[in-house]
């Protein structure tokens, strides 16, 4: 087997050297547990209070509105039940769209068949950007929630989330958003989006495994979901992971890149981002030239820096994936999560593409370590590979 051309960054990275060396202290040596009070657990303490600091700051917001959790599931599931549960008496409707990660809409599932809220699920258009018009219809005088992620994981797409706070905070409407695969790659700014909640993960970037945040605004109705201790303000109980939320912090410290001259915390945009995205925009065009029968999926613009994702008519996605692996090549069918699912995407369905060419899915999501040698030997396997299947 050839040397592994990893393409699947939306599923996973590897933690980055520098976030690796910050978070080494803290397993054997600074291992205090921060809510203890002797000098050991003072330095944990001090680690955790630097760490929420950071975060916060990375994304413009408070030190006291970040919540740490065990990752973007966690997150999204302590925005959607812990505004719910805390909401009942002002509302039982929740608004979210149809191309939501599991996390997000398992969760409203479960508050709609077992706790008797109501839920919206937005339609989306062809490229899959939410449709603000029936965003605007569906809210009443009981809808206390409405989520839409930043960027898809599966397609790409970015959504207008400052277009939507328009419409929800003069309604005085808590906005949560999914940011796990923009985090990164896109500017991240509560204040600019206009969000009321929002999710991150650290090891869509370069962070660990099982450490994520959620950002609550100041006076966002929240039930804790994990009772126990008093940690993070009572909203997540649970000895801090103070290791993990250092990574955390020090890979976005890492990805922050400022650019001169623009808003301070309204930019955010690496040039690691930009060589990315030019490593994307050739696999993009090569597929499309060298590939027959191959379409881009999502939208052609407002898309991620290191998405790529295609339909390949007539060849079974599931078959690509198996047949470049064979040449070290890890790519996806969609999600991660959806990996070994029968089921066509629902983020495909719900952008109108049908089950049959839904099932040829495939995506290439890019990362720090591709280079164009790389990206030109999966063009080229690439065509060969759909040319034998088909
Ligand atoms: C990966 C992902 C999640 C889940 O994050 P974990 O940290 O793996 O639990 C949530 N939302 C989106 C958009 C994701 O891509």
């Amino acid at each position: 087997m050839e040397d592994l051309i990893y393409l699947d960054h939306a599923a996973t990275t590897p933690v980055h050297a520098q976030v690796l060396e910050a978070m080494w202290p803290f397993f054997a040596q600074q291992y205090g547990n921060a809510s203890a009070s002797y000098p050991l657990a003072e330095q944990a303490r001090a680690a955790a209070d630097w760490a929420h600091a950071e975060i916060a700051r990375q994304i413009g917001a408070r030190p006291g509105e970040i919540v740490i959790t065990s990752g973007g599931s966690e997150s999204d599931n302590l925005a959607i039940k812990g505004v719910a549960f805390a909401s009942r008496e002002r509302g039982d409707h929740i608004i979210t769209t149809q191309i939501e990660h599991h996390a997000v809409l398992r969760a409203c599932q479960y508050l709609e068949r077992s706790h008797g809220f109501r839920v919206t699920y937005l339609p989306v258009d062809h490229h899959g950007l939410v449709d603000l018009a029936a965003l605007e219809q569906a809210l009443d005088q009981r809808t206390m929630l409405v989520s839409v992620m930043l960027a898809n994981n599966e397609v790409g797409t970015i959504q207008p989330v400052a277009e939507v706070a328009k419409l929800t905070r003069p309604r005085g409407i808590p906005l949560h958003c999914d940011a796990v695969q923009a985090i990164g790659q896109l500017p991240v700014d509560v204040a600019t989006l206009g969000v009321d909640l929002l999710t991150i993960s650290a090891h869509k970037c370069y962070g660990p495994k099982g450490v994520g945040a959620l950002y609550v605004r100041r006076g966002t109705p929240l039930d804790p979901l994990i009772h126990g201790g008093h940690q993070e303000r009572e909203r997540r109980a649970g000895t801090e992971n103070v290791a993990g939320m250092i990574g955390m912090a020090r890979t976005l410290q890492l990805l922050e890149i400022p650019t001169a001259g623009a808003a301070p915390l309204a930019r955010r945009f690496s040039a690691a981002t930009l060589g990315v995205q030019a490593l994307r925009d050739q696999l993009i065009a090569g597929v499309l030239r060298n590939v027959s029968g191959a379409t881009l999926t999502g939208h052609p613009t407002e898309r991620l820096a290191n998405n790529a994702s295609f339909c390949f008519r007539s060849v079974a996605g599931e078959a690509v994936l198996v047949a470049l692996a064979d040449h070290g090549i890890a790519c996806s069918s969609g999600s991660a999560c959806a990996a070994g699912e029968q089921e066509p995407s629902h983020v495909l369905t719900a952008m109108g593409i049908e089950a049959e060419l839904a099932q040829t899915a495939v995506r290439f999501s890019l990362g720090l370590s591709n280079t164009p040698e790389q990206i030109d030997r999966v063009i080229t396997l690439l065509a060969e590979v759909v040319g034998n299947l088909r």
